[in-house]
C-alpha cells in the first residue's frame, strides 16, 4: 500500500479508500501518508520539470504534476481536475523595498479557477469523494471553500450543499456558488457553528465533508509549496508567510516542507509565519502562551476569509510551526486593508485576508523578527475581485474605524472636455 490514513495522535492506520475524517479510536485529526521509500530527489526534480507546460491531464494541473507526493497510486482517469494551480510567482523590487527585505515574492493563489487556493485542495477532496463512493458533497464556508466545492461538484456531476452565513460572505463569492449550482443554505450563525452543523450531517453519513478537516484537501494544498519552490528552482526563501483562518494551509505547508526535506529535495527549511486578524486570533494567543489550548471566542474582522474563532486544524498547525521554527503574528483590519491597497498600487490585487501576509511582514520586520537580509515569500490566497464591496468601501472612506492610508476616490465630472481638463487641473 503506497498511501493510507494515519492518526496524528495514536498513529492508527486506515486505508485511504475508507471514509474517515477523524480517528475512529481517539477522535484526533488524520494525515494522509505515503510510502516515499522508492523516490529519489534528482529523478523527481527532472520529472516535475519535464511535466511543465504539459497540455494534458493529469500533468497540466499544478496539483497533479506532483502526483508522486500527493496520491501516487491513483488512476489518472479518476482525477477530477479543471486543471488548477500553475499560478504566477511575482517578484517585486518595489514591495521588497517598502518592507525593507532583501527579496520578496508573491505566490498568487487567487489565479486558480475559482479565484482562491481552495481549488488545489478541492481537486484532491472531490477525487477522493468519488473514490469512496460519495453521492453528496457538503461544506461550511466563509465563501471560498463553497465557491470551489460548488465548481468541482459541478465538474464531478454530484450535488453539493453549502452552509453560509449570508451577511458574513462577500457578494462575489455568493454569486459564484449560485452560478455553479450549489444548494446554498443561508444559516444565520457564524462559520464555526456552521462547521459544527455540517460535521454532524457528514458524520451521520448524509454527505461527504469537503472542509479542510478532510486530510485529502491538505494533500492538494501542499502543492502551493511544491510549485513555488519549483518556480524558485528549489532554492528556499528564508520565510513563507500565510494568513491563518482554519489553519489548513499552514498545516499543509508544514507537511510539504518536512516531506521535501526528508526526500532531500531541499536542504534548508524556511520558517513559516502565520498571520491572523486581531479580531480572529485564537492561534496567535495560543502561540504567545506556548501553544496553550485554544481560547475560543466569536471572530470579528473585515477579512472575512479568516473570520474563524475555532480553527479546526490547530494541532497540525502547531506541528508545522514547531517543525519550521515558525511564528504567529496578528494585525488590525486597518493594517490589512492598507496593505491590500498598497499591493494594489504596485499592480497586485488580492482579497483582504491575503493582504494580511504583507501587513504581518511589515510588523514582523519592524519587530526585528524578520531581518533586512532575509528573503520572503508571501502567499496571496484569494483574488482581488473576491470582495469588491470592502475594496470600494475602503476607498470611499465608508468603513467605520478605518482611516485608510491609500484611498483613491473617483472624480465626478461633466461629460465636457473643458470640465474634464479643469477637474484634472491640466490647463
Ligand atoms: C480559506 C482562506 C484562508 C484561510 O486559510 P486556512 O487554511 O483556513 O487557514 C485565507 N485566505 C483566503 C482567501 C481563503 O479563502
Amino acid at each position: 500500500m503506497k498511501s493510507w490514513l494515519e492518526c496524528i495522535s495514536c498513529s492508527a492506520r486506515m486505508p485511504l479508500t475508507e471514509r474517515h475524517f477523524l480517528c475512529p479510536n481517539c477522535d484526533s485529526l488524520l494525515d494522509v501518508r505515503h510510502d516515499f521509500a522508492h523516490l529519489r530527489a534528482d529523478t523527481l526534480r527532472d520529472r516535475f520539470a519535464e511535466r511543465l507546460g504539459s497540455a494534458d491531464l493529469p500533468y497540466s494541473s499544478g496539483v497533479w504534476r506532483y502526483k508522486e507526493l500527493v496520491w501516487p497510486e491513483l488512476d489518472d482517469a479518476a482525477i477530477i481536475s479543471h486543471p488548477e494551480g500553475n499560478t504566477n510567482l511575482y517578484h517585486s523590487v518595489s514591495l521588497g523595498k517598502c518592507a525593507d527585505v532583501s527579496q520578496i515574492w508573491f505566490k498568487h493563489e487567487g489565479e486558480n479557477p475559482t479565484g482562491s487556493f481552495k481549488d488545489r485542495g478541492m481537486t484532491g477532496a472531490i477525487t477522493h469523494a468519488i473514490a469512496v463512493g460519495a453521492r453528496r458533497l457538503a461544506c461550511a464556508s466563509t465563501g471560498n471553500t463553497a465557491s470551489s466545492l460548488a465548481s468541482y461538484a459541478a465538474k464531478a456531476n454530484l450535488p453539493c450543499i453549502v452552509f453560509v452565513h449570508r451577511a458574513g460572505v462577500s457578494e462575489s463569492k455568493q454569486a459564484q456558488m449560485l452560478d455553479y449550482g450549489a444548494t446554498v443554505l443561508h444559516i444565520d450563525t457564524d462559520f464555526d457553528t456552521n462547521l459544527a452543523l455540517v460535521r454532524q450531517i457528514a458524520e451521520s453519513g448524509h454527505a461527504y465533508l469537503a472542509n479542510s478537516l478532510n486530510p485529502m484537501r491538505l494533500e492538494g494544498q501542499k502543492t502551493i509549496i511544491f510549485e513555488s519552490l519549483q518556480q524558485l528552482n528549489w532554492a528556499v526563501p528564508d520565510w513563507i508567510i500565510v494568513p491563518g483562518g482554519n489553519l489548513g494551509n499552514v498545516s499543509a505547508f508544514g507537511k510539504a516542507l518536512t516531506e521535501l526535506h526528508s526526500l532531500s529535495m531541499i536542504r534548508d527549511l524556511p520558517r513559516l509565519a502565520v498571520i491572523q486578524a486581531e479580531g480572529a486570533s485564537p492561534f496567535y494567543r495560543s502561540y504567545q502562551n506556548d501553544y496553550a489550548p485554544l481560547d475560543v471566542k466569536p471572530a470579528q474582522t473585515l477579512a472575512s476569509a479568516i473570520r474563524i474563532g475555532q480553527p479546526i486544524n490547530f494541532p497540525k498547525a502547531v506541528r508545522a510551526l514547531r517543525a519550521t521554527e515558525g511564528v504567529v503574528e496578528c494585525v488590525g483590519d486597518d493594517e490589512i486593508l492598507d496593505a491590500r491597497s498598497l499591493l494594489g498600487r504596485h499592480g497586485i490585487g488580492c482579497e483582504p485576508a491575503s493582504a494580511a501576509t504583507y501587513a504581518g511582514l511589515l510588523k514582523l520586520r519592524k519587530a526585528g523578527v524578520i531581518s533586512a537580509e532575509e528573503t520572503v515569500l508571501c502567499v496571496l490566497t484569494g483574488h482581488g475581485l473576491k470582495d469588491t464591496q470592502t475594496a470600494i468601501a475602503y476607498h470611499m472612506a465608508e468603513l467605520p474605524e478605518i482611516a485608510g492610508k491609500y484611498l483613491n476616490q473617483p472624480v465626478p465630472v461633466e461629460g465636457d472636455v473643458s470640465a474634464i481638463l479643469a477637474a484634472l487641473q491640466w490647463q
